[in-house]
């Protein structure tokens, strides 16, 4: 009964071993019931005791497959107890690039470049259990006072040299992960769980290539992060993003000519979740084509449902991020959302940041075919990235937004060559929009170098759809 309460503890192998010694002691009963007089009872309690041993205590399942050392399974079992203990320090550690370094250098060499890392952590550390959890990941525990610091240096100092193993030699890069608080992960599979993403994660890196690490990653962030993806999954799944607009005005007039789309969520207690939380995540997951099709959708909601002419609004700008237009269906998909609420395209320019403008070949297509229908775009958050003017010129953009940090330095002083800027993306045809306006005197200063548009906390902040239309219905 206990077993059966507590099933969902048990991996699959656990369960049906449970089944199997369970079945065997049946078998047992029922024969010794039927034919009291054949004594088998004794054979099948081998049997189930058997069957209790490969199951529970074989030493070769807590072996990983290719025998470097202690698996998963052993990290799980020896979790379980440091966290009865409430003793626990677990310390990941992933390869850099493994899954590059097996097609760059070949599987083999890898392989045993691992096995002699595993080695090297044993011989050196013999106060420590080390895990290999697959695909360059390893795990290290250990109770008591261990100096982990300690343990961290001499491994980041040993992958500084390379590794030598049969004649071959190998630079191998290495990433850490700590978990010395569980930030409430409160069962050993939900441990390995977050490690084995946060350690994917560290393997992923390519900010530096051989030897040193720069940083370690903390489990509570990776933790943190895996949180986000599922209120963001809830809240996509049950369509509940939220738009909240922020007026764009004309820069001479201050009347309002458009207003920016910019996407929220709530968490479970109804808080707001800033986008700078959740735009990552929803593009690291894939999850941003389905947040955008919301927002679109809430955008032309409004749009089919109000007279946007008499507030004075040409058009509503919407965030693109590129990431949406690598999917090959995503202007097909745009349309169907359009046709659903009658809108047409014309009303809408989706902006992408110029931190996050990609391979123009990569996004191209669908770029045109939403050109083709008719919508316009702006560069977004125009000085914080790298790109230069040729590369713009890639993209169809009709209006550049300069960010917030460009327009305050230059109010402060700095930033002497954004009046030329301004003018020179204007002699070529873009309009320009300042962000970030807070002081009318930010505005003048815009207005005197040419900004056609200026949108900031000075007009308003972003509104909630129904406030905004509240504030901005004439009559
Ligand atoms: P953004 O597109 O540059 O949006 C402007 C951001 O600046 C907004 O932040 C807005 O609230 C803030 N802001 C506006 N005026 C002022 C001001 O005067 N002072 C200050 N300090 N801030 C001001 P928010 O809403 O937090 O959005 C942050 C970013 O998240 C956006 O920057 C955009 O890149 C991204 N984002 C928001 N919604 C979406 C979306 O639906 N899709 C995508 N892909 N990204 C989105
Ligand atoms: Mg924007
Ligand atoms: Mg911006």
């Amino acid at each position: 009964m206990l077993l059966l309460r507590r099933r969902q503890g048990l991996l699959r192998h656990e369960r049906n071993g449970v089944l199997a010694y369970n079945a065997a002691l049946l078998a047992g009963n029922t024969m010794r019931l039927l034919l009291p007089r054949v004594l088998v009872m004794d054979t099948f309690c081998t049997i189930a005791i058997t069957i209790i041993f490969f199951v529970y205590m074989n030493p070769h399942l807590f072996i990983d497959q290719r025998r470097i050392g202690y698996n998963k399974r052993g990290l799980r079992l020896l979790l379980s107890e440091a966290l009865e203990k409430d003793d626990l320090h677990v310390m990941g550690m992933a390869i850099k690039n493994y899954q590059q370094e097996r097609v760059v250098v070949g599987g083999t060499r890898v392989d045993r470049t691992i096995e002699s890392i595993y080695a090297w952590i044993t011989q050196s550390f013999s106060h420590i259990v080390l895990f290999y959890l697959g695909s360059g990941r390893f795990a290290m525990t250990g109770g008591g006072n261990i100096d982990w610091e300690d343990i961290h240096q001499r491994i980041r100092e040993r992958f500084e040299k390379p590794w030598q193993t049969e004649g071959s030699t190998l630079h191998l890069g290495v990433r850490f992960v700590n978990i010395n608080e569980t930030s409430g992960l409160d069962s050993a599979n939900s441990i390995i769980n977050t490690l084995l993403l946060a350690l994917e994660r560290a393997g992923q890196d390519s900010s530096t290539t051989f030897g040193a690490c720069q940083d370690t990653l903390s489990i509570g962030e990776v933790y943190e992060q895996v949180m986000m993806t599922h209120m963001l999954e809830r809240v996509l799944k049950n369509h509940e993003v939220e738009v909240f607009l922020q007026p764009i005005v004309q820069g001479a007039s201050r009347e309002l000519v458009g207003a920016e789309a910019l996407a929220r969520i709530r968490d479970e207690h109804g808080s707001l979740v800033p986008p700078s939380l959740f735009i990552p995540i929803a593009e690291h997951t894939g999850l941003i084509d389905e947040l955008g099709a919301q927002v679109l959708s809430n955008v032309c909601a409004f749009i089919s449902a109000h007279d946007l002419h008499s507030m004075g609004l040409k058009w509503i700008n919407i965030n693109l991020s590129p990431l949406q237009c690598v999917q090959h269906d995503m202007a097909e998909r745009f349309a169907r959302i359009l046709e659903q609420h009658g809108v047409t395209p014309d009303m809408i320019h989706l902006e992408i940041t110029e931190q996050s403008i990609i391979d123009y070949s990569l996004v191209e297509n669908q770029i045109l075919q939403l050109q083709e229908m008719g919508f316009k775009f702006s560069l977004d958050d125009y000085g914080t990235g790298y790109s230069n003017l040729v590369r713009l010129s890639d993209y169809p953009f009709a209006n550049i937004k300069l960010d917030m940090s460009l327009v305050r330095s230059y109010c402060n002083g700095k930033g002497r060559l954004l009046p030329v800027t301004v003018s020179g993306l204007k002699s070529v045809g873009y309009t320009i929009t300042a962000e970030g306006i807070e002081t009318e005197e930010m505005a003048e200063n815009l207005i005197d170098i040419g900004a056609d548009y200026l949108q900031g906390y000075l007009f308003s902040r972003p509104l909630p759809i129904d406030e905004f239309v509240r504030t901005y219905t004439t009559g």
